[in-house]
């Protein structure tokens, strides 16, 4: 049985205030794991409000050394994550993030046992030419062939097109192509396809979440703009639980 997720993602947003908030005012409940990405600065003060899984947004591909403005993935141990979001679409295209150096980035994450939110997904031109599983395998594959995926890893398949534009997928679109997903890990991996959780992410507002999450390898979902608002995320936890 894998256990649901809804997991933030504040990508360069929110405050402390913002956090206080959240902190006071959002329930947990015991069947809905919820897992905090939050810009770097604002986890320890996360860790010490009492958020249990707290993520980084990313990580650098290196254990240390002179390469300033990153964070070690020992820096986020040290803050306190237990999960840090890697290959976000905005870090492959603003970035030039590809899987060679997300490799890398797994490896750090590995190394102090913080479990990745490895996020894929097809931008609108491959979604238009019918592209969609060459992207997905594209991207998913060299994990796969390094041997980086295990059963704790969490995919998070997002949608380019999809992401902050208010057109999320929908559910049937959206199971197909998790679907695919766990088959492209079983064919690798065997039975870990099972307990690997594959969120769906691309604007998931409350209004859509209970549809989306009723699909049989849907796990959760990674949210952007909506868990940036106490009442929205609520409302998403709500229809996970
Ligand atoms: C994201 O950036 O990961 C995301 C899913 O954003 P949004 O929910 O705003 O589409």
């Amino acid at each position: 049985m894998r256990k649901p997720i809804a997991a933030a993602n504040w990508k360069m947003n929110g405050d402390l205030e913002l956090l206080n908030a959240f902190a006071t005012d959002c329930r947990q409940r015991s069947t809905v794991q919820t897992i905090w990405g939050l810009p770097a600065v604002l986890l320890h003060p996360a860790k010490k409000a009492g958020f249990n899984d707290i993520a980084g947004e990313d990580v650098s591909p290196h254990e240390k050394g002179a390469y300033t403005g990153e964070i070690s993935a020992s820096m986020l141990k040290e803050a306190g994550c237990t999960y840090c979001i890697i290959g976000h679409s905005e870090r492959r295209s603003m970035h030039g993030e590809d899987e060679t150096v997300l490799q890398e980035k797994w490896k750090q994450l590995k190394a102090q046992n913080i479990i990745p939110v490895y996020c894929i997904g097809e931008s609108e031109a491959e979604y238009d030419a019918g592209e969609t599983t060459k992207s997905i395998e594209r991207q998913l594959l060299p994990m796969l062939d390094a041997g980086l995926v295990d059963e704790n890893t969490v995919i998070a398949y997002e949608p380019v097109w999809a992401i902050g534009t208010g057109k999320a997928a929908t559910p049937e679109y959206a199971q197909e192509v998790h679907q695919q997903i766990r088959q492209i890990i079983a064919e690798k991996c065997g039975k870990i396809s099972n307990s690997v959780r594959v969120l769906y992410g691309g604007s998931v507002k409350p209004d859509n979440a209970a549809e989306l999450i009723e699909k049989a390898d849907i796990d959760g979902f990674l949210v952007g703009g909506a868990s940036l608002q106490v009442d929205a995320f609520e409302k998403i936890i709500e229809a996970i639980a």
